[in-house]
C-alpha cells in the first residue's frame, strides 16, 4: 500500500501524478486486461427513512413522498431497465434504494428477478444491513455495498449523520465472512482534503475489499453543494492511481456524470475497470453517449457493451459476442427460486411494454437531438 507521503505527493507535484498514472495503467492492463465496463446502478425505490445526507437528490425529495410504498418503482419497470441493460451489455452495478425502503422478502424477490433479467447476480447497496438480514439473503446477492461517501470522520458527522462508519464497517465484515464480495462507495469532492486519501486506502485495506466506486460530486440542486464546483478530473485520477497502485486485484468504478465526461479517460488510464453514473436513456445514442465510448478508445481500453448502438437496444441485432461482459467473463446463469420465475412470468406483459417504453423514449430523444 503507498505511504501516506506517496499519496501526498500525488497531489503535490505533477511528475509523481504522472508517474503513479504510468504504472497505474500498466498494472491494470497486467492484472485485468483492457475491458471497461459499462455499468448502471438501478434505483428501486425513491424512499429514504434516514433522508440525512447533505449531498442526496433523494434526500431532497423525501418531504414529498408520504410513504416508503409510494416511491417505489414498480418491479416490471425494473426488471425491464435490467432485461435493457443486458441487452447492451451493461452491468448492473447494484441494486440501489434509501434505507427502509423494502422488506426484506420484497428485496429477496426483487434480487432474484434482476438477477435473471440481467443474465448476473447482483450487488446490493440498500443501507445497513444485519447479520440476520445478510444470512436471509444469502445465496442471492453476489456482493454487499457500503455507502461510505467520505472517510473523513469529522465531516461525515456534519453530512451523512445518519451512517455511521462503524455500523458500515461491521455490516461489510459480517458480509465478508460469510462470502458476499464486498465494497463501498465514495463521492469526491464533498469537502475533504487530499490528505484523506490515505485513510481511503487504510480502509479498503482493513475491508479486504473486492470493489470500490468513487464519483465524484454531482451537485444537485436545493442541496448545500448546489454551487460547489465537481472535483478536479487530476484529483480523481489521482486518487484512482493511489487505489490501483496499492490494491492491484481491487475492481475500480469511476462515477462521472454527464458534465464531466472529459474526466473518463484519465480515469482509465489510472486504473479504472468500470465506468457508471450515467443517465442511460437520456444519453444513449447521443453525442454524449458517443463521446463515452470514444474516451474509451483514446485511453486504449476495449469497451465492452454499447452506448450507441441503436439496433442492438432496438433487439433487431444482438450484441457481439465479444462485446459481451456475460460471454467475455464467462458468466454462468444464476439459479432462482421458481416464485421469482413464476412472478416474472405474471409480469411478463406488463415487462415487455415497459421495454418498448424505455426503447421509445431513446429514440425519441436520439431524433430530437439530430433535427
Ligand atoms: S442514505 Fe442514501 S438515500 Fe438516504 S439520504 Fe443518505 S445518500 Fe440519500
Amino acid at each position: 500500500m503507498l505511504t501516506r507521503k506517496e499519496v501526498s505527493q500525488l497531489f503535490s507535484d505533477s511528475e509523481h501524478l504522472l508517474e503513479a498514472l504510468r504504472e497505474a495503467n500498466a498494472l491494470t492492463l497486467r492484472r485485468h486486461g483492457d475491458y471497461v465496463t459499462l455499468e448502471r446502478a438501478i434505483f428501486i425505490s425513491w424512499w429514504c427513512s434516514l433522508a440525512s445526507c447533505a449531498f442526496c437528490y433523494m434526500a431532497k425529495q423525501r418531504k414529498r413522498l408520504s410513504s416508503a410504498e409510494k416511491a417505489k418503482r414498480a418491479p416490471w419497470r425494473v426488471v425491464a431497465e435490467a432485461e435493457l441493460i443486458r441487452r447492451l451489455g451493461w452491468e448492473v452495478e447494484f441494486l440501489s434504494g434509501g434505507y427502509g425502503a423494502y422488506t426484506l422478502e420484497e428485496l429477496r424477490l426483487l434480487a432474484e428477478m434482476v438477477a435473471h433479467a440481467a443474465q448476473s447476480k447482483v450487488w446490493l447497496n440498500v443501507g445497513v444491513l444485519s447479520g440476520e438480514q445478510l444470512e436471509h439473503l444469502r445465496g442471492v446477492a453476489e456482493g454487499v455495498t457500503g455507502s461510505v461517501e467520505c472517510v473523513n470522520e469529522e465531516l461525515r458527522s456534519e453530512i451523512v449523520p445518519g451512517k455511521p462508519l462503524a455500523k458500515i464497517k461491521r455490516m461489510l465484515a459480517e458480509a465478508g465472512e460469510m462470502g458476499y464480495s464486498t465494497g463501498i462507495t465514495v463521492i469526491l469532492g464533498l469537502g475533504e482534503s487530499v490528505s484523506d486519501a490515505h485513510a481511503l486506502l487504510e480502509l479498503i485495506a482493513e475491508l479486504e475489499l473486492d470493489r470500490i466506486t468513487i464519483y465524484s460530486l454531482n451537485p444537485h440542486r436545493g442541496t448545500r453543494y448546489e454551487n460547489s464546483p465537481p472535483p478536479a478530473s487530476l484529483y480523481q485520477a489521482g486518487v484512482i492511481a493511489a487505489v490501483r497502485l496499492s490494491f492491484p486485484e481491487v475492481k475500480i468504478i469511476s462515477g462521472t456524470w454527464v458534465d464531466q465526461l472529459p474526466n473518463i479517460g484519465v480515469a482509465l488510464l489510472a486504473g479504472a475497470n468500470g465506468i457508471t453514473k450515467f443517465p442511460l436513456f437520456e444519453m444513449f445514442g447521443t453525442r454524449h453517449g458517443r463521446k463515452v465510448e470514444e474516451e474509451v478508445v483514446y485511453a486504449g481500453r476495449r469497451l465492452l457493451g454499447t452506448f450507441s448502438d441503436l439496433e442492438v437496444l432496438k433487439g433487431s441485432r444482438a450484441l457481439e459476442p465479444e462485446r459481451d461482459p456475460r460471454r467475455v467473463f464467462r458468466r454462468t446463469l444464476p439459479e432462482v427460486s421458481r416464485e421469482a420465475k413464476q412472478k416474472l412470468e405474471h409480469l411478463r406483459p406488463r415487462i415487455e411494454r415497459a421495454i418498448e417504453e424505455y426503447v421509445e423514449k431513446v429514440l425519441k430523444n436520439v431524433s430530437n437531438k439530430e433535427k
